[in-house]
């Protein structure tokens, strides 16, 4: 079957514009450096392969991904752009790197002993950035190390010296402060070398949290990097699946497995084809609900793989082949987070393969 005669049982739209938009309000908030973008897990699922040249056609110039192979795949498209893989240098990747012209973030001292061995062979000091652990215990270099690899690091050509804030999007959590001090700390033993600290949320902490290049990711997407405050970020993403049958149940009937929803009175449901499989998180059942116009439809029942059940008694104009909003300007991921006891980055990064997906520029 072609594209055109399957419109699809639910389409994600997906706008690069407001994207560009959020990417230039993150550059005015950060007036001391430039703002990267990061583009790992498929660009939070919104799709690498056209929020790069998206980000890189209004002057991105410093990106991110996770995995080497995610790097890979979107280095054609941002040609003079700085293009380096958070999750370090795997045993065996470094020749694989320096032919892509990609640069690994150096966390151990085995990644950095390897990474100046190949750059003493090749007769050249190799590009990377160094990630310093300050306090996440996660990915990253021990200050105390630093010292003892001094010597190492004058065989590499150190873009950017990073660390990563853990509790960013609490402004008020004393970590922020601690893990901002003993950055500075970790600074001061490599002079020179630029400097790279905020993620989305970290950009909003203030200009002590400035640096010579920010990281954010969550809120190029529209996820709110400040949350309990309004979302500065424009919204990126709109979810919407067709209702494929509405059905009249009775009071005391249940709808979905192990009906563990019972229709409190005479009620009409809409069935659309989404489910857990499509990222739609089994988590969501009997939370939160769709928009349909103006009305807020619960979701009802279990979410199954491939089906979700709303509520659409009170929505009388509603009729087959019309299309339910889960997430869209009415209805964040955030939103759509906070119902089913998660973040808007998991909602985000868990849409489905199945979705037509459309972007618009
Ligand atoms: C994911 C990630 C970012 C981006 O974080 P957001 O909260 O999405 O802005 C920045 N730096 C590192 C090291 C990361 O892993």
């Amino acid at each position: 079957m072609t594209k055109d005669a399957d419109p699809g049982l639910a389409r994600l739209d997906i706008d690069l514009s407001a994207i560009a938009a959020n990417w230039h309000t993150l550059v005015a908030r950060h007036p001391g450096g430039p703002v990267a973008g990061v583009l790992k897990a498929d660009a939070y699922g919104l799709g690498a392969a056209q929020v790069a040249p998206a980000l890189h056609a209004v002057g991105c110039r410093h990106f991110f991904t996770a995995h080497l192979a995610e790097a890979i795949a979107i280095r054609p498209m941002l040609s003079g752009a700085m293009l380096a893989v958070l999750n370090g240098l795997p045993p065996g990747s470094e020749a694989a790197f320096v032919a892509h012209d990609i640069l690994p973030v150096l966390g151990t001292p085995d990644e950095i002993a390897r990474w100046s061995a190949l750059g003493a062979r090749l007769g050249r000091r190799l590009p990377a950035l160094l990630h310093i652990d300050t306090g996440m215990n996660r990915l990253g270099l021990d200050p105390a190390a630093l010292a003892g690899i001094a010597g190492r690091l004058d065989g590499i050509a150190l873009r950017y010296v990073m660390t990563h804030l853990a509790a960013a999007e609490v402004a008020d959590d004393p970590m922020n402060a601690r893990q901002r001090a003993r950055f500075a700390a970790a600074c001061a033993a490599l002079p020179g070398v630029a400097r790279s600290l905020a993620n989305s949320s970290g950009i909003f902490l203030g200009a002590e949290y400035g640096s010579d290049l920010a990281r954010p990711g969550a809120a190029l997407y529209g996820i709110n990097p400040t949350p309990g405050r309004p979302n500065p970020m424009r919204p990126v993403v709109r979810l919407r699946a067709r209702v494929l049958a509405l059905r009249d149940v009775p009071a005391g009937e249940g709808v979905g497995y192990n009906s563990t929803w019972v229709a409190p009175r005479p009620s009409r449901i809409a069935t659309v084809g989404v489910g857990y499989a499509d990222g739609w998180l089994r988590s969501h059942s009997g939370r939160g609900h769709a928009n349909f116009d103006a009305a807020r439809l619960p979701l009802v029942g279990r979410v199954s793989m491939d089906l979700t059940t709303f509520d659409v008694t009170d929505a009388p104009g509603l009729g087959a082949g019309d299309w339910l909003e889960l997430i869209g300007p009415g209805r964040s991921a955030d939103d759509v987070a906070d119902a089913a006891g998660t973040n808007g980055y998991e909602v985000l990064t868990s849409l489905g393969r199945r979705y037509r997906r459309v972007w618009r520029a």
